[in-house]
């Protein structure tokens, strides 16, 4: 993953500020700080990046979920609509909320589409969490579209897709609020971290206020600040921040990296009739973190992987991984958990014990992942390909 590739120089600059004046914390001692302020200054740039009002770091992309829910009002009993391709926090968010996750199919930009979305809507779906996946993005226009007509809250996950656009837009900024993750193994990251943006103003100061246990952030004595809700802690500390900050400044040059290196891939994969690309709304705004391609059967795509393994080729076959697909969260099915979760005392809509997605399982047996690596050479780049020629050409003899 790109992120972690590049650290060097420029985090540990950013992050030498901090250990220089050993506030570690993001807000107030204002005379001690030297002038840094890493939380703040990554907020203001992540918000500009997008054209929004608002930023706000957390200590995760998780809490970030959690936050998102939160300051959109969703909570118990509501039903937030979820994708069965996804990485399972925000499916753990919306169940911490109190609320109903409500399973979805995706289609082929593996992502949700309008009529998933559709037939699973009942009169108390409060909000859609849109995740856009592997880098890049679902029909976003016409999800908005949906929620807006539906009068459903939209929330983005785009913790994957960070630096992504559909339409010269960037993703995040189709919802009501979108959702960052900043961990050791997104595109950027801070170590741990996350964010959430918005344009919203309301949304942003009930965001500001639960992370930090319901502080305003008026004045500067802390301890007098009023409280009107209460809230939880999920503040990013001034190290992380600064690490994250270092990391968002190289993004153009990773996107343009990326994208530069998958639109070769991809050229070479379109020699094959076998191969069908993954749909992407617009090839443009992708964020090219991953190479997404799918066989013609589960059969086949097991034995192009049994190549990728024995040439030691870098992939994710998302069908068998224990995090990211609904098929494999028994946890889930028999709802187990620390401790008894609200949703114990709802009726879901859904019988997730027995819950079966046959059409999402036909598109992720048969798709492969290989990761977009920032550093590739072009000699790294020809090696890839060889590799995956010699895995295809076995495949294909094998299956015909
Ligand atoms: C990584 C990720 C998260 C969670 O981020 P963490 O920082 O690891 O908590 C949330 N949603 C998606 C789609 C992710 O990929």
């Amino acid at each position: 993953m790109p992120g972690i590739e590049l650290f060097g120089q420029e985090e540990r600059k950013e992050i030498m500020d901090v250990l220089e004046t050993g506030i570690l914390f993001r807000y107030n001692h204002e005379d001690q700080r030297n002038g840094h302020w890493k939380a703040k200054t990554f907020e203001k740039e992540l918000a500009e990046y997008h054209g929004v009002r608002f930023a706000h770091l957390t200590t995760s992309g998780t809490t970030a979920d959690n936050l998102a829910l939160a300051a959109c009002g969703i909570g118990f009993g509501d039903e937030v609509i979820v994708p069965t391709f996804t990485f399972i926090a925000p499916v753990e968010a919306v169940l911490q909320a109190g609320a109903i996750p409500v399973f979805a199919d995706i289609d082929d930009t593996l992502c949700l589409s309008v009529s998933s979305i559709e037939a699973v809507i009942t009169p108390r779906t409060k909000a859609v969490l849109l995740v856009h996946m592997c880098g890049a993005m679902a029909q976003i226009d016409a999800i908005a579209d949906l929620c807006k007509r539906q009068g459903i809250i939209l929330i983005e996950d785009t913790a994957q897709a960070l630096g992504a656009s559909f339409n010269g837009k960037k993703l995040g900024t189709y919802g009501k609020v979108a959702v960052y993750s900043f961990d050791f193994f997104k595109m950027v990251t801070a170590g741990e971290g996350g964010a959430i943006i918005t344009d919203d103003p309301g949304i942003y100061e009930i965001a500001s206020q639960h992370a930090d246990h319901g502080h305003t952030h008026t004045g500067t004595n802390r301890g007098a600040e009023p409280h009107n809700i209460i809230g939880t802690n999920f503040r990013i500390s001034e190290l992380h921040a600064a690490v994250g900050l270092a990391q968002f400044r190289k993004l153009p040059y990773m996107l343009e990296k990326q994208r530069a290196d998958k639109s070769l891939l991809e050229k070479f994969l379109s020699g094959y009739p076998q191969i069908r690309l993954r749909n992407i709304p617009d090839r443009k705004g992708d964020s090219a973190t991953f190479l997404d391609f799918f066989l013609e059967s589960e059969e086949i795509t097991r034995l192009v992987l049994k190549g990728f393994d024995e040439q030691g080729l870098g992939y994710a076959y998302w069908y068998d991984n224990n995090y990211h697909y609904l098929r494999n969260w028994d946890h889930l099915k028999h709802l187990k958990s620390a401790a008894v979760l609200p949703i114990a005392c709802l009726e879901p809509p859904q019988d997730y014990a027995t819950i079966s997605v046959p059409g999402s399982d036909k598109i992720m047996s048969c798709l492969v992942s290989v990761p977009i690596k920032v550093r590739w050479t072009e000699a790294d780049l020809r090696v890839v390909m060889e590799k995956m020629e010699s895995s295809f050409e076995t495949a294909f003899n094998k299956s015909f």
